[in-house]
């Protein structure tokens, strides 16, 4: 039990546990860098605390600091959001070992499954199909990576065994690439990650991003929370996800969340989490697993009505979830698009002040946003600034409702990422829905080179 919550995040996930946490009537800490001292979630805090410098190295991602910080305030949990120290097994336990509460999985679930070659050994006991590709790890020798290629069949993508945000991947269509790649890879994963390790998977060409929430407490209760379709990528970053996804049975999607939660029991997972698989010719294969509540998590909140940041801190203070399966129903349509500070044609990113921020509204819109006019938007951090979520009772009443949301948005001072949104709301591919992850990506390659010959 705890009655205090330290937020060792910044921006609109941020505010979205501080407004979790005052629902429950918790106290909240905001632990914040010094280019943050206005944030909103700050602002709005009972208490704060400056952690270090901008630079997340030095504040969101100090340990030491972090946890002096909850020391001073007397803060009984800590939520670390998504990103910076949120998969870090090692500030999971540190976090613990002082007598607090860390509002996310036990460290060794962290470790296991931030660790993508464990992942998929311990979905496969579990029985979760998983993208065919290596058993584990690349070996040192050579001969041996052009068999086990030879056996996973090309074209092949090598992944960074500790990879995230899209970083640490490289297609290989040909035996000639392969040993260049793999050792390129290695380099960057080391450097990135600090974890050399990579393996192989068939690259699939066709494929839909298709994800399952799922949620688990310390009673052995786990539940699966729907599904979101996050196909619509660049880099490997998602920039719409929506749920239900389009065209895919319903039984095989019960089918598959009834694997997740077998998959929670097997590894004893606790807290909010996501097992993310691509989908080809009818079928699931696992990727990996984000253990920690995702960007895109307002899209199944609104489908199924359960506050998933609500149940991470129940399920943190030892309550067992406050739904059962059968409880779980879905309505309706919705979709999240991300906005970023950026150019919408080159993907720039746009840091400075925001002069004006008229956020949209109406029937079915969310709006999480720490934005405010006046706010800075810093160079610092990633360059998300809101989310927009429509809702509505079909996937044409979402969309309708996004465009219109989208064509009332006023973000001066900024660039931003909303002429890209609106644009791609239009395609006729998009209106369809079931659009495979490379179709944002082949779109703006054409694009781009329309504009070059205009
Ligand atoms: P990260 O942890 O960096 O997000 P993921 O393993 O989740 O990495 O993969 C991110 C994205 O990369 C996927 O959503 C998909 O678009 C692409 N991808 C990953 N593995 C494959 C694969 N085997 N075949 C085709 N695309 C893949």
């Amino acid at each position: 039990m705890f009655d205090s919550v330290m937020i060792a995040n910044r921006g609109e996930i941020a505010l979205r546990i501080l407004r979790a946490c005052r629902e429950l009537g918790l106290k909240v800490i905001a632990a914040h860098s010094e280019a943050d001292a206005s944030l909103r979630h700050v602002q709005l805090a009972d208490e704060k605390i400056c952690i270090g410098p901008a630079a997340a190295r030095g504040s969101y991602l100090n340990t030491t600091e972090l946890l002096v910080a909850a020391r001073l305030t007397g803060a009984r949990a800590i939520h670390p959001g998504y990103g910076f120290l949120s998969e870090n097994g090692d500030f999971a336990e540190a976090v613990e070992n002082e007598g607090l509460v860390f509002i996310g999985p036990r460290a060794a679930s962290i470790r296991r499954m931030g660790d993508k070659v464990q992942a998929k050994q311990a979905m496969r006991e579990a029985g979760v199909p998983c993208v065919p590709g290596s058993d584990g790890a690349l070996p040192d020798d050579d001969q041996e990576v052009i068999r086990i290629a030879q056996r996973v069949g090309y074209p092949l993508i090598i992944k960074a065994a500790g990879g995230g945000g899209g970083k640490g991947m490289r297609v290989v269509r040909n035996e000639g690439d392969l040993l260049a790649s793999v050792s390129l890879t290695r380099q960057e994963a080391d450097r990135a990650f600090r974890n050399a390790a990579v393996y192989m998977e068939r690259f699939l060409e066709h494929p839909r991003h298709v994800e399952i929430q799922i949620l688990a407490d310390e009673h052995r209760n786990a539940v699966w929370l729907g599904e979101r379709d996050c196909s619509l990528q660049r880099r490997h970053q998602k920039v719409i996800e929506e749920s239900p996804a389009p065209g895919i049975p319903r039984q095989a999607i019960a089918e598959i969340g009834q694997r997740c939660v077998e998959a929670c029991l097997h590894i004893g997972y606790r807290g909010a989490g996501t097992f993310e698989f691509l989908y080809e010719n009818g079928e699931f294969a696992f990727i990996e697993m984000n253990t920690r509540v995702q960007v895109e998590h307002p899209v199944t909140e609104l489908t199924c009505g359960v506050d998933i940041v609500v149940e991470q801190l129940r399920i943190a203070m030892g309550f067992p979830l406050s739904v059962c399966q059968d409880d779980v129903t879905f309505r309706g349509h919705a979709i999240e698009c991300r906005i970023n500070a950026e150019n919408a044609r080159t993907f720039m990113p746009s840091p400075g002040t925001v002069t004006a921020w008229l956020p949209p509204g109406g029937p079915g819109i969310r709006v999480d946003s720490h934005m405010y006019a006046g706010y800075e938007v810093p160079s610092h951090y990633d360059s998300l600034i809101a989310k927009v979520i429509s809702f509505g009772d079909d996937r044409e009443q979402a969309i309708a409702r996004m465009k219109q949301a989208l064509s009332e948005i006023v973000i001066d001072g900024v660039e931003s990422n909303v002429p890209l949104h609106r644009e791609v709301l239009e395609l006729r591919e998009v209106a369809a829905g079931g659009f495979t992850i490379h179709f944002l990506e082949s779109w703006l390659s054409t694009r781009q080179t329309k504009g070059a010959t205009q």
